[in-house]
């Protein structure tokens, strides 16, 4: 059997005790047996989200959940200004579009990370404002904090995708006044696709819409949390898997996480560098959550992540979009130490180096391993 790595920002490799947790029997989610987890799980997401209010849980991937906001949030015409910067910013303004808002863009370059004076420019009126925190497509993190301080300002309700920040790098649901959040299982939270999230603030409850809803209705479902009494059948044993991978990441400590997660960016960034590799995604901490990195002249991105899975099988994210064939992307983030890292950077290396790349050898995990230690203080 050949062992693999999943090296990707999603889904992420999913720690062993997570993973028997799977393989314990089923539970009937209307059983006492389900009601304690699911109690436990849904208090362990507040945690997480750092906020006090509810935090609803669906079976569905991370987009189902952003199309829950738009679906309680929008009446048809509607105006919507969506932040756009990459593959997941653009997504959010579809969906939008398809349940009749009239959306506005304000939208940069793949790489660039969004401000809060263009924001305030472009707000005019807008009803619900669309943020990406981590843009998982080119590795930025944007400044959410700033970003929707702006559009509550102008009195904009804001909700934003959380789905591959989310137990990564710092998030204060409550602590920024976010309106909506949403975020998925199979990112950092450590635990396989199929569960999503959504946390609202007072004001997200006060402001739905008129738009069509039956299974991604918010009140239908938080009704139902209240009671421990899953209005559908939930995806039971994925609420058991991901309630262990809660409890593992609580353990860990959320800033012990967030410090991790930025010691692995480092590490990462250093190692492509030592080897000659330019980087798509910022050269800075904010970018912890995942690594794009240009392919060297001559080299296809998506052949060389092809490459790594059938020589090594190691697996590596693609660019996407307009960086198809130009980057490849290293996640770092959940059940990721730097050896991950390691491993991920000296199989790059020597791939490259096969297809004749102009790289330099032998020192990539040196660099990685030495940024990783070095103290959090010296940048
Ligand atoms: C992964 C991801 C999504 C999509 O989540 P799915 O579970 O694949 O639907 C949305 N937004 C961002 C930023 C992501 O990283």
């Amino acid at each position: 059997m050949e062992k693999r790595y999943l090296f990707t920002p999603g889904p992420t490799p999913v720690p062993p005790p997570v993973l028997a947790a799977l393989a314990e029997p089923v539970l009937h989610h209307r059983g006492p047996d389900f009601r304690l987890v699911y109690a436990s799980c849904l208090e362990r997401l507040r945690s997480v989200f750092r906020t006090e209010r509810e935090v609803l849980l669906f079976t569905s991937s991370g987009t189902g959940l952003l199309e829950s906001a738009v679906a309680n949030l929008v009446s048809p015409g509607d105006r919507v200004l969506a932040v756009s910067a990459g593959y997941f910013g653009e997504r959010w303004a579809e969906i939008a579009r398809a349940y009749g808002a009239e959306v506005d863009e304000l939208s940069y370059p793949w790489g660039e990370a969004p401000s809060a004076a263009d924001l305030a420019s472009r707000l005019d009126g807008h009803r619900l404002v669309l943020l990406t925190h981590s843009e998982t497509s080119t590795g930025v993190v944007a400044d959410v904090q700033a970003l929707a301080a702006t559009a509550r300002e102008a009195g904009a309700l804001v909700a934003v995708d959380a789905v591959s920040s989310l137990g990564a790098v710092p998030l204060e649901t409550d602590g920024w006044e976010l309106d909506i959040v949403v975020s998925g299982s199979q990112k950092a939270l450590m635990a396989p696709p199929g569960v999503a999230m959504v946390a609202l603030s007072e004001r997200a409850w006060a402001g739905r819409g008129s738009a069509p809803r039956f299974y991604f209705d918010w009140e239908r479902t938080r009704e139902a949390q209240a009671q421990l009494d899953a209005v559908f059948t939930p995806a039971t044993s994925l609420v058991v898997a991901l309630d262990a991978a809660l409890g593992l990441l609580l353990e860990e400590g959320l800033e012990g996480a967030f410090e991790r997660h930025l010691r692995l960016g480092r590490a990462c960034r250093a190692g492509a560098r030592a080897m000659g590799l330019e980087l798509f995604s910022p050269d800075d901490d904010s970018a912890s959550v995942v690594t794009a990195v240009r392919a060297p002249e001559g080299v296809d991105a998506g052949e060389l992540v092809l490459t790594l899975r059938d020589r090594f099988g190691i697996t590596l994210a693609p660019g996407q979009g307009p960086l198809k064939g130009r980057v490849f992307r290293i996640g770092h983030i959940g059940w990721f130490d730097v050896f991950d890292i390691t491993t991920a950077l000296a199989a790059v290396e020597l791939a490259l180096a096969e297809a004749g790349a102009d790289v330099e050898r032998g020192v990539a995990v040196t660099a990685a391993l030495d940024a990783f230690e070095r103290p959090l203080t010296v940048a």
